[in-house]
């Protein structure tokens, strides 16, 4: 049976902005997180990260300090994510966000009931890769979010963990 599922964006969102991050030792995941992500996961949400990573194609981070990072943050959020999908390219790129190559791969890997999921982040980008998705959209006002706040999300909420409150008290499981 499908399940459904939440999409996060990393930067600004489960963690600090740190523009084109390449050291672990600045990794900040949101207070709280891995809490919520794990009473997601325990509800039935299937929990995915999607995250462009062009820093990677424009030489300002190598793959290995993306690894780095990556893994200090799964570390710091308890491991309570099912899959990372990343995107090293320059835009345009049928994976990187706004487009949904990552949610597609999502979905070739899991079986996702897209209408039933939520992407969460704090750009346009994630909000329009949600709504392309046909999932429902939040935009968090943590990261870049404030400048977004018009962007037409179906919800606004300050934080990711704020968002996972709202999605465990939602209809659908
Ligand atoms: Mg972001």
């Amino acid at each position: 049976m499908k399940r459904p599922a939440v999409f996060f964006d990393r930067d600004g969102t489960l963690m600090d902005e740190v523009d084109f991050c390449n050291d672990p030792a600045a990794v900040r995941a949101l207070p709280g997180m891995k809490e919520a992500l794990t009473e997601l996961r325990n509800a039935g949400w299937l929990i995915f990260i999607i995250t462009n990573q062009s820093g990677i194609a424009r030489g300002k981070i190598s793959s290995a300090q993306y690894e780095a990072v990556h893994k200090e943050l799964l570390h710091q959020l308890d491991y309570q994510i099912d899959a990372t999908y990343f995107c090293p390219d320059l835009p345009p790129s049928p994976r990187r966000k706004p487009q949904i190559g990552m949610v597609l791969d999502a979905t070739r890997d899991f079986p996702v009931n897209l209408a039933q999921s939520y992407f969460v982040g704090d750009k346009e980008m994630d909000i329009e890769c949600g709504k392309r998705s046909g999932m429902h959209s939040i935009l968090v006002t943590s990261g870049y979010g404030d400048r977004y706040r018009d962007c037409g999300a179906d919800y606004l909420f300050p934080d990711a963990v704020a968002a996972a409150k709202f999605i465990l008290r939602g209809k659908f499981l």
